[in-house]
Order: C-alpha cells, then structure tokens, then sequence
C-alpha cells in the first residue's frame, strides 16, 4: 500500500482483517497524508497541518467506521466570510441575503426576491458562473464566488465546471451550517491519531520516509497505489494540473477571529481564507492562538498537489494515463491523488471499503482486480 492517508489506512486494515499482510509505505514522516494533525508545541493547539479538514457525511457506515477508530466530537462547521468591507455568513443563507441587501426579508420574500436577480435564462448550467448566475445573481456571485474562486482555481468562472459551485447550498433560513449531512464531527484528539488506530492491526506494518519506486511493484503480489497518477508514471506523458496550497502561519496572543474559517471574497486581497486552528476544537481551551493565512497556485513538481484543476486539457491527458494505468499489472490507482478526483473524506474511506473487497473478491475468484478505486473519467 503505498500511501498512509485515509485510502491507504482503510484499505490496509480491510485486508488485513481478511488475513493478508500488508505494508504501507509513505515518503512523509507521518500517517495520515494531507488530514495529518500536530500539536503546536508552543500553544498546545492542535494543528490542521495541510489545512482544515471537518468531517461530515449521509453515510452511516461510514459514520460508524470512522466512530469505531475515534472518539468524535459533534461540529458544526460556520464559515464567514469577508467582502466589500462586511463580514457575512456562508453558505448564503438568509442572514447573509439580508444583511448584504440591508433588508428584513422574509423567507419567501427572500426566496422570491434572489430569484428575481437570478438569470432565469440560463436553464442547464455547465460553467461555474452559469451556475452562480442561475443561483443567486450578479450582486451575491460577485461579493462571495468571483473573486474567491478566480484565487482558489487561478483561472476565470467561465472556465469551471459548474459542479464546484454545486457543492455550497443557498438557503432562505437562518441555517448557517456549511454542510447538510446527517453526520458532522471532528475526531477527539485530531486525524493522525484516528488514521493511527486504522493501521495499528497485527498483519500491518508501517514504513515511513519511505519511497517507492514504480519499477519496484513486481516485488510485492500487489500494489495499491494512493499517490498521483501521473505520478507513478514519472510524469512520462505530461503533468496533471494540480492547485496547491501556501499556508503562511502566525501566531496571536488570544483568539484572532472568533471562528475557525475566515473566507475573503475580494479579488484584491490575495489570501483565500485564513483558519484558525482552535476553533476546530472549540472543547479545547488555549490561550494562544495558531493561524493559517491561505493562498493557492498552480502545483510544481516539488509541491503538494491538493485540488486537480480537470479542465478540457486535463481530461484529455488524463485519459492517456488512463489508458497507460491498463498496461500496468497488479497495480490499483486509489484515492484523491490515485483516481485525479476532488474527493472528500467520507468518499474516500467510503471508496477505499468499496476497493477493498473488490480487490479481496476478486483474489477469491475469477474477476479481474480493481485497477482504480473508482474510474477517474
Ligand atoms: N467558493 C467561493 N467562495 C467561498 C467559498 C467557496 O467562491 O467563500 C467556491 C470556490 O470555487 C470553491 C468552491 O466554492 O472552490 C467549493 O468550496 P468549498 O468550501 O467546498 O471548498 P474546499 O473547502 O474544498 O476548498
């Protein structure tokens, strides 16, 4: 298993418990991947290392798997959001409709109202700001998702599909939860130590600093492997586009920003958000504070891919290593990285279990094995 984040924890631990021995091996000097947690020595905070991660999920196995590794703790993730020089509530909701229009709508006047700034024109959406248009209007698209998201994706709304705005809800009551799953927590003492407890099984053994090498998979029966792609290719045909994350961290005396998430809608302001890590939990008591401010660009061959951009161009050579994934032989391609797909983590384990007795099926019988843990086209 090449990788010690949630792919390659749960896959690990699922065949492990169907009697197979399994190594991990990861080039980080941690399990986790990009979920890691860390204590700040100074503060005592708990620190999202590769920034914030809230778990949310509909998937009640899921919820129990994950329960089952950790003890969690209910959260509530509320986002604001800074633009034009207010603070709002996200997602937009009716607090944040009012406050930014100065009304005291009700919720169907509220309702009624965005949808007489919405364009009802456009009726099949395929580019984010046709979604944002259809949505919510010009005045909401660019105060909260113009600029934001030309920051977070270094390229125009009409470029992206519409299916990043789909995942933000609007709402015409007081609701301010960003997510609307059943489910929503974060674990007790952080990440690491839930994907810890995952891997921590007799037939499981943990390399860390560890590199594997692609011409090394003819030694193992088989290989999942949860990195790039491309990756695993040595980028032989081109490289995936990737955003990656800068995370500038200071320190204040206090409590900075009174909430966890911090989004700047502007254009002009380069940072995307800044988090603050205590208030991720908020049962912790801390007088210091450690903060993120955050910025995105295109990955480099040395940075840490985060989101894959999948735009036409990406596509189309994501197929070709696609299609060089079939020449490979006791290989899966599994995860974020493995599969190029915006994942969240309830997927992601929910995929890993999928894979895993997938793969274990097909071991006792004539199928062929999962060569991803799900199809990346
Ligand atoms: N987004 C935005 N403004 C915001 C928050 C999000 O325009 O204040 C857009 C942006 O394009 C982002 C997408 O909505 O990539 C999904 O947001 P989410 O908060 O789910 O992003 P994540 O936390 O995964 O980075």
């Amino acid at each position: 298993m090449v990788g010690a984040g949630l792919s390659g924890a749960v896959i690990g631990r699922t065949l492990a418990e169907a009697g197979h021995n399994v190594t991990v091996i990861d080039s980080r000097d941690h399990v986790a991947g990009n979920c890691h947690t860390a204590r700040d020595p100074q503060t005592g905070v708990l620190v999202h290392v590769y920034g914030p991660h809230i778990f949310h999920t509909d998937d009640t196995e899921i919820w129990d798997y994950v329960n089952r590794f950790s003890r969690f703790i209910p959260y509530k993730n509320q986002v604001k959001s800074t633009t034009q020089g207010h603070v709002f509530s996200l997602p937009i909701n009716l607090h944040t409709i009012n406050q930014f229009y100065g009304k005291t709508m009700h919720p169907d006047e509220a309702r009624a109202f965005i949808a007489s700034q919405a364009d009802s024109s456009i009726t099949d959406p395929q580019t984010f700001e046709d979604q944002a248009l259809a949505f919510v209007g010009p005045d909401l698209y660019e105060a909260f998702f113009k600029g934001y998201t030309q920051k977070q994706w270094g390229c125009d709304p009409t470029v992206l599909p519409a299916s990043i705005l789909r995942r933000l809800p609007v709402r015409f009551n007081y609701d301010d939860n960003y997510f609307f799953h059943t489910y929503q927590g974060m674990p007790e003492d952080g990440y690491t130590p839930l994907v810890t407890a995952i891997l921590d099984h007799p037939r499981i053994t943990v390399q860390l600093n560890t590199t594997f090498e692609a011409k090394d998979v003819g030694k193992w029966d088989h290989v999942f492997w949860s990195g790039s792609l491309d990756g695993f290719f040595g980028c032989n045909l081109g490289r995936l586009g990737y955003r990656t994350l800068d995370f500038e961290q200071f320190t204040y005396d206090g409590d900075y920003q009174g909430c966890a998430v911090m989004n700047y809608g502007d254009a002009d302001v380069p940072h995307t958000r800044i988090t603050e890590h205590k208030h991720f939990a908020p049962w912790e008591d801390h007088q210091g504070s450690v903060l993120y401010r955050e910025t995105a660009r295109d990955c480099g061959p040395n940075d840490t891919p985060y989101y894959p951009i999948r735009l036409v161009a990406e596509k189309a050579l994501l197929a070709d290593y696609v299609a060089a994934a079939k020449g490979t032989k006791n290989v899966t391609f599994v995860g974020r990285l493995g599969t190029y797909r915006y994942l969240d983590m309830d997927v992601t384990i929910r995929e890993a279990l999928d894979c895993a007795h997938d793969w274990q099926h097909a071991h006792t019988s004539d199928t062929p094995a999962p060569l991803f843990s799900k199809a990346p086209l």
